[in-house]
Protein backbone atom coordinates (compact mmCIF):
# COMPACT_ATOMS: atom_id res chain seq x y z
CA UNK A 1 0.00 0.00 0.00
CA UNK A 2 1.15 3.14 -0.96
CA UNK A 3 1.95 5.75 1.62
CA UNK A 4 2.36 9.20 1.43
CA UNK A 5 4.49 10.12 4.47
CA UNK A 6 7.56 8.36 6.61
CA UNK A 7 8.20 9.08 9.92
CA UNK A 8 11.68 10.96 10.81
CA UNK A 9 13.49 11.55 14.22
CA UNK A 10 13.97 15.48 14.38
CA UNK A 11 14.89 17.48 17.41
CA UNK A 12 13.69 14.90 19.95
CA UNK A 13 10.50 13.59 18.37
CA UNK A 14 9.17 11.74 15.88
CA UNK A 15 7.69 13.67 12.74
CA UNK A 16 6.13 12.80 9.55
CA UNK A 17 8.03 13.75 6.37
CA UNK A 18 6.70 13.20 3.22
CA UNK A 19 7.55 9.97 1.89
CA UNK A 20 9.79 10.94 -1.05
CA UNK A 21 11.91 12.96 0.35
CA UNK A 22 15.42 11.38 -0.10
CA UNK A 23 18.35 11.58 2.49
CA UNK A 24 19.75 15.05 2.76
CA UNK A 25 16.44 16.61 1.21
CA UNK A 26 14.81 19.68 2.71
CA UNK A 27 11.48 19.56 3.31
CA UNK A 28 8.76 20.20 5.92
CA UNK A 29 7.23 17.88 8.38
CA UNK A 30 3.24 17.27 8.95
CA UNK A 31 3.73 19.90 11.59
CA UNK A 32 5.37 22.41 9.92
CA UNK A 33 8.76 22.30 10.78
CA UNK A 34 11.67 22.54 8.15
CA UNK A 35 13.39 19.45 8.36
CA UNK A 36 16.22 18.16 6.28
CA UNK A 37 15.71 14.37 5.64
CA UNK A 38 17.75 11.77 7.15
CA UNK A 39 18.65 8.08 6.94
CA UNK A 40 15.64 5.69 7.11
CA UNK A 41 17.76 3.65 10.07
CA UNK A 42 17.22 5.27 12.99
CA UNK A 43 19.48 4.49 16.25
CA UNK A 44 18.51 2.91 18.98
CA UNK A 45 17.94 6.80 21.18
CA UNK A 46 16.00 8.35 18.27
CA UNK A 47 13.47 5.38 18.22
CA UNK A 48 12.58 6.14 21.30
CA UNK A 49 11.61 9.68 20.89
CA UNK A 50 7.91 10.66 21.33
CA UNK A 51 5.83 10.31 18.37
CA UNK A 52 4.86 14.27 18.04
CA UNK A 53 0.73 14.60 18.58
CA UNK A 54 0.31 17.39 15.47
CA UNK A 55 2.20 14.99 12.93
CA UNK A 56 0.40 11.94 14.00
CA UNK A 57 -2.85 13.78 13.75
CA UNK A 58 -2.14 15.07 10.53
CA UNK A 59 -1.15 11.59 9.35
CA UNK A 60 -3.94 9.98 10.56
CA UNK A 61 -6.08 12.09 8.56
CA UNK A 62 -4.48 11.69 5.35
CA UNK A 63 -4.09 8.01 5.62
CA UNK A 64 -7.58 7.63 6.67
CA UNK A 65 -7.09 6.11 10.16
CA UNK A 66 -8.81 7.19 13.23
CA UNK A 67 -7.76 8.75 16.18
CA UNK A 68 -5.80 7.40 18.94
CA UNK A 69 -6.37 7.22 21.58
CA UNK A 70 -9.84 6.00 20.54
CA UNK A 71 -12.48 8.88 22.12
CA UNK A 72 -13.32 8.17 25.46
CA UNK A 73 -17.13 8.24 23.50
CA UNK A 74 -16.39 4.56 21.48
CA UNK A 75 -14.23 3.37 24.76
CA UNK A 76 -17.70 3.39 26.67
CA UNK A 77 -19.16 2.20 23.94
CA UNK A 78 -17.59 -0.97 24.30
CA UNK A 79 -18.10 -1.36 27.56
CA UNK A 80 -22.11 -1.39 26.96
CA UNK A 81 -22.09 -3.78 24.56
CA UNK A 82 -20.76 -6.18 26.54
CA UNK A 83 -22.56 -5.13 29.28
CA UNK A 84 -25.74 -5.68 26.53
CA UNK A 85 -24.12 -9.06 25.72
CA UNK A 86 -24.41 -10.32 29.40
CA UNK A 87 -27.75 -9.50 30.13
CA UNK A 88 -28.63 -11.08 27.01
CA UNK A 89 -27.06 -14.41 28.33
CA UNK A 90 -29.21 -13.94 31.99
ZN1 LIG B 1 5.68 16.99 14.04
Amino acid sequence: MFRSYKWQPHDGGRHAIPQHLAEHDAGRTLCGLEVVAGPDVWSSCERCWPTCVQCDRAWRAAENILPWPREEDSHAGVEVSADDELAQLR
